[in-house]
């Protein structure tokens, strides 16, 4: 059997691992990177650039770099309103009402623009093992739903790789924190703060065994979050000092947000720092340069309630677990925005514990994903572990109202029945509106998909009964919807799910074929 990749697709930085000689290793990629920027950018000459090239060039070419494209995998665009404005670049809304995004004449799907971030990581994998690799794990948020598990599939198969397993963050860094050849029996908390958004869960590790408990999180709490602040206080001492606006200047807001990041990292470990940017914008006049200072505490009081956000969310967390705080036996940190000292003293004043350091917060999910790879290649032995739903699954009612059919925080798989039925005498078919989400109401939740039950036998109405099961797999994709009871349907369809159909992932992977082969024969 050939090596199964781990993969880290992350909203900024992507990570690929394998086993080695029975150890996790990380590859480097073709630049010497251990991680790749998640970045894709099209250059005015018809390059396509991945990484590290496509983030250098960033700063001059805004509209046709395309970052954050996580952020749209699986989504509508009715969903991403709020995300769009924080991109350069054009999302639209395609045909189907999924986001897409919009370079030159040609739209693409995000899964598309992923599949261009995996390809580069599965070539980096292939020179490093000297072997083609056609099977990775990919490890994604746990608030991920089923659609958004579905366009990371996809953006495998359009980059060549059979996903063979679709895995939660939290548990890949589980599995990277532990020796699970020794024996452990702990509760843990995994405290995940990456760039967009924030991910906490509890965890119950018994021997070989991990078991996910509760998870808790914020979808938009992160690192980004952080940088936007310094990029609010940076915009107004301009506005205040040489009252010009940058906010609608899309080049200097792309410099600042650079210089915010790069600001944010070194407070992490110096306690003021200077921000410099020359030419940032001008007026009739001159030039204007934008020169400053800024201290760690004033970046911690500009930071404060949202990181009061996310031990907030710690709170409700071991609620939903029934444990206090001293219960848990670590906190384990991940992602980047760990390292933000501030962070880690409020994580330490509420659990009463030091958290944990010992994961290299950039590579520890690959690291899990590359343990899994082995886990399902056979190169590691005896380790087992179970997630839970990370969303409640439920179906459209009465009123517009989300009725959960399988609760957050169940053990997976799992499954759920509802007997739905007619409204009308005589009503031929019913439509169940398949939904995810916490929201009391249907509508502000996420819409998986329409089922229409046809070919129902004339009846009274509410006389039908008929039963519909829903199962969600292991990885988190809700696969199977039977109908049984009393009636059945004669047939099942279903409408306005998000994501591609096969025609256009086959499309996909015949494009990124194509483009590999000429950029192959270009290259020498
Ligand atoms: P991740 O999503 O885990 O890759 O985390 C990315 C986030 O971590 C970005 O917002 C980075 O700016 C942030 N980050 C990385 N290094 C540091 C650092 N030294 N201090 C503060 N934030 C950091």
């Amino acid at each position: 059997m050939g090596k199964i990749i781990g993969i880290d697709l992350g909203t900024s930085n992507s990570v690929v691992a394998v086993m080695e000689r029975g150890k996790p290793t990380v590859i480097t990629n073709r630049k010497g990177g251990r991680t790749t920027p998640s970045v894709v950018a099209f250059t005015k000459d018809g390059k396509r650039l991945v990484g590290q090239d496509a983030e250098r060039q960033a700063v001059t070419n805004p509209q046709n770099t395309i970052y954050s494209i996580r952020r749209f995998m699986g989504r509508r665009f009715a969903e991403v309103q709020e995300e769009i404005n924080w991109v350069p670049y054009q999302v639209i809304e395609a045909g189907n009402g999924d986001a897409w995004v919009q370079i030159g004449d040609k739209a693409y799907a995000p899964p598309e623009i992923s599949a261009m971030v995996l390809r580069e990581l599965k070539e980096a994998a292939e020179e490093f093992l000297r072997e083609k690799v056609t099977e990775a794990v990919i490890a994604v948020p746990a608030h991920f739903n089923s659609s958004q598990r579905q366009a990371t599939r996809d953006a495998g198969k359009i980059a060549g790789l059979n996903v063979v397993r679709i895995f939660t963050e939290p548990m890949a860094a589980a599995l990277a924190y532990y020796d699970l050849s020794k024996s452990v029996d702990e509760t843990i908390v995994i405290y995940d703060l990456g760039g967009g958004n924030c991910s906490l869960s509890v965890l119950e590790i018994e021997d070989s065994f991990v078991k996910m408990k509760t998870i808790n999180g914020d979808t938009r709490l992160g690192g980004d979050d952080f940088d936007r602040r310094i990029m609010d206080w940076l915009t107004t001492e301009f506005k205040r000092d040489h009252d010009i606006d940058l906010s609608r200047d899309s080049v200097a807001m792309k410099r600042l947000k650079h210089s915010a990041e790069q600001v944010k990292c070194e407070l992490s470990s110096i306690a003021e720092t200077k921000v410099d940017l020359p030419f940032l914008a001008a007026d009739a006049s001159e030039p204007k340069h934008l020169s400053t200072h800024l201290s760690r505490t004033e970046f911690e009081q500009m930071i404060q309630d949202l990181v009061e956000k996310s031990i907030e969310l710690c709170k409700l967390l071991l609620r939903d677990s029934g444990l206090s705080p001293g219960e848990i036996d670590e906190v384990v940190l991940v992602g980047g925005s760990t390292r933000v000292p501030m962070v880690q003293e409020a994580i330490r004043h509420f659990f009463g514990k030091k958290p944990k350091k010992s994961l290299n917060p950039d590579e520890a999910v690959a690291i899990g994903a590359a343990i899994l790879g082995g886990m399902r290649s056979g190169e590691v032995k005896d380790v087992v572990f179970e997630e839970v739903t990370t969303l409640s699954l439920g179906v459209e009612t009465r009123g517009g109202v989300m009725t959960p059919i399988i609760g957050r925080n169940s053990k997976l798989p799992a499954r759920g029945r509802q007997i739905v039925s007619t409204a009308a005498d005589n009503q031929p078919s019913i439509e169940v509106h398949v939904l995810q989400g916490e929201r009391e109401m249907a509508r502000d939740n996420h819409t998986l998909g329409r089922f229409n039950l046809e070919g129902i036998p004339a009846a009274p109405r509410g006389v039908p009964q008929i039963e519909v099961t829903f199962d969600i797999d292991a990885d988190g994709m809700v696969s199977i919807i039977k109908d049984s009871g009393t009636t059945k349907a004669q047939q099942i369809t279903m409408t306005g799910a998000v994501g591609l159909d096969e025609r256009e992932i086959d499309r996909m992977v015949q494009d990124a074929k194509t483009y590999a082969q000429e950029d192959a024969g270009g290259a020498d």
